[in-house]
């Protein structure tokens, strides 16, 4: 992990420049009457609240190459690495000790919220094809711009095997963002970026079918559905406070241990007890079950299965089906 010299050198000079800031409703850019597209004028200004300890590099820390483990990064208190190669270096489980966090999303000081890219939504964050997304996909064309959410550091800027061409950002609150499958990224690890600032063009690259941005927002390498947070509708925040809680990872972000748990409950039989306070077990056919293996599970046997559903044992099962057991 090497950040050269030029790194260190563009953090400073972005930390000192002031840029202009976008309305959520604006677009990044706009395409002329000849269909070339050009940088919509932006009006108000705003400034990156730069920690005063990124500033404080001297020229002999300038000098050598491997200065990440010195230069300051967004966040220090929650994460104690700054890695710009292993996408998701974290583990929530491990590093969120408390119940819940309260997030603010924008400061007065900084440029706010800024939509990624404005356009319809396609997917959202859940589990789909059998395998989570993390993200929400926001249709677009090859080659329209996709900006940067909040103000904030570029940590990852490379191409990676799922998410094609990405970019993540980390925020001051300890948030990061990803903006996956561009075509093109002109940001670069160490980068300071504001909000509304351009950090690639969306494209088609790595796992997706068609052009999209996939965007995630994730906490200490948690992703949360984007649509908590964002009202894809008007492009703006529902809220500027966010209060994450562990059951609400549980319950809601944790897509693979919410798929496996939901898979286990399938293979198990539910109690139910009917009108006449009397108990028994129900069981649900899933894919692949014959009564031998629906027997085995419950400890119980094909006859005694058969017997209480008035079935034969060469009775075809059927997926969803619901035996007492
Ligand atoms: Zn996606």
């Amino acid at each position: 992990m090497i950040i050269k010299k030029i790194s260190v050198l563009t953090l400073l000079m972005a930390a000192t420049l002031s840029v202009g800031a976008m309305t959520p409703d604006e677009k990044p850019l706009k395409k002329d009457d000849d269909g070339k597209k050009k940088v919509t004028k932006r009006d108000d200004t705003c400034k990156v609240a730069v920690n005063t300890a990124m500033l404080t590099i001297n020229e002999e820390q300038e000098e050598t190459e491997e200065v990440d483990s010195l230069l300051a990064f967004p966040s220090q208190d929650l994460y104690a690495i700054w890695d710009t190669s292993i996408i998701h270096p974290y583990s929530f489980a491990s590093s969120f000790k408390q119940d819940s966090v309260v997030i603010r999303l924008t400061e007065p000081t900084d440029c706010g919220f800024v939509m990624p890219f404005r356009g319809p939504v396609t997917s959202e964050f859940g589990w789909r094809h059998r395998r989570p997304h993390y993200g929400t996909d926001i249709n677009l064309e090859t080659g329209d711009t996709v900006v940067a959410a909040f103000n904030g550091m570029v940590r990852i800027a490379k191409l990676n095997r799922s998410y094609g061409n990405v970019v993540i950002i980390r925020h001051a609150n300890g948030l990061e963002t990803v903006y996956a499958h561009l075509s093109k990224i002109l940001v670069e690890p160490g980068q300071i970026i504001e909000a509304g600032q351009i950090l690639g063009l969306g494209g088609n690259t790595g796992h997706s079918y068609g052009s999209h941005l996939h965007f995630e927002m994730r906490y200490l390498g948690q992703a949360m559905d984007t649509e908590d947070f964002v009202d894809y509708g008007t492009g703006m925040l529902k809220k500027n406070e966010f209060m994450i809680t562990r059951s609400d990872v549980e319950n809601k972000y944790d897509l693979r241990a919410l798929h496996s748990r939901h898979k286990s409950d399938l293979g198990f039989a539910k109690t139910v007890t009917a009108k006449n306070g009397k108990k028994y077990k129900v069981y649900t056919v899933r894919k692949g079950d014959t009564l031998g293996k629906i027997a085995q599970r419950n400890h119980t046997t094909i006859k005694a299965i058969c017997a209480k559903n008035g079935i034969k044992q060469n009775k075809v099962l059927k997926l969803g089906q619901k035996l007492k057991v």
